[in-house]
């Protein structure tokens, strides 16, 4: 008996520092969880709290989140108050761990002043209707938190995650910075491939329609009008009237193309179309990745998707 005890105890000292080697790494997001993977690659273990196709915007952690993150070194969000339900989880887990913010130093764009105010009603009439929905509850800031949707930004996201990664592990720093410095030459790549492509669309096939506003960073980057029937976040919909307008909007200026979302219920834009002569272009993942195997399952498969997926509709 004491024989087979001290066999386990070399078996598991033997293997315990290829366990120990891992850095478990809790990303909010489905985005955020393929950018640590891909600065990490072998050397971590990525969780992710809000997965594909899910909507970060009004998730409720679940006790299994909790305990995820209480494991966790490092805590990867994406913040500009995307995470409304964070700091919750955080206290909840007593987290000791290092916090990195991936949009720390990107330049965050102001939503527009109709739309935060829409966002606190929408927010405020939430609360009241329903206590225990506090997801729906959360606080923008004024900012619009989607940034990842602009590759340039996500070059400094991954150099927040690179330093962070070398924070918990600094046994692998060059790692992380070999590996991101690869990641980043890749997206700049496709970033200009794309541009050039983008550049070459005429004024009045510039405009399009998508579910919610998750793609001002995007339009600024490749100089389109991009409007949001939902607003800015997906927990506000939209009055009778403000859906009025927005036919009335794409009439008036002929935009021509309308977008559905993989986080979205796409309802609303199937009625726009019907009333309208702009056409649904396809499906763009705003907020979220694809299932594993799927079309976006990664954040460069996602970007090309979009972009290939804008253009198709707006070359025509
Ligand atoms: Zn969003």
């Amino acid at each position: 008996m004491k024989l087979i005890r001290s066999s386990l105890l070399i078996l598991g000292l033997a293997i315990s520092p290829l366990a120990l080697a891992k850095v478990p790494v809790t990303a909010t997001f489905s985005i955020l969880g393929d950018l640590v993977q891909q600065v990490g690659g072998d050397q971590v273990s990525v969780s992710t709290l809000v997965g594909p196709n899910g909507d970060a915007h009004v998730y409720q952690p679940t006790p299994q989140d909790i305990r995820t993150l209480a494991h966790s070194k490092l805590l990867v969000s994406n913040g500009l108050g995307f995470e409304g339900w964070l700091e919750r989880l955080d206290t909840a887990s007593g987290f000791k761990g290092v916090k990195v913010v991936a949009s720390q130093g990107i330049q965050p764009h102001q939503m527009q002043e109709e739309e935060a105010e829409h966002q606190d009603e929408a927010a405020h009439d939430h609360a009241d209707a329903d206590h225990d929905h506090e997801a729906g509850h959360h606080h923008h800031g004024g900012l619009d938190p989607h940034a990842w949707n602009d590759p340039a930004n996500v070059l400094v996201y991954v150099d927040n995650i690179a330093r962070g990664l070398s924070q918990v592990d600094p046994e692998h720093a060059s790692l992380y910075a070999d590996n991101a410095a690869r990641y980043k030459a890749q997206l700049q790549k496709l970033d200009a491939d794309y541009r050039a492509r983008f550049a070459k669309l005429s004024a009045d096939r510039r405009r399009a329609i998508t579910s919610h506003d998750a793609f001002g960073y995007l339009a600024q980057a490749y100089h389109l009008t991009l409007i949001g029937a939902q607003g800015i976040s997906t927990d506000a919909e939209p009055s009778a009237a403000e859906i009025a307008g927005l036919i009335r909007q794409i009439r008036s200026e002929k935009i021509p193309a309308l977008f559905v979302e993989n986080i979205s219920n796409p309802n609303l834009i199937q009625q726009i179309e019907r009333e309208t002569d702009a056409r649904v272009g396809g499906e763009l993942y705003s907020d979220a990745l694809s299932p594993a195997g799927g079309e976006a399952a990664t954040y460069l498969a996602l970007l090309e998707h979009n972009l290939n997926t804008l253009l198709a509709a707006l070359e025509k």
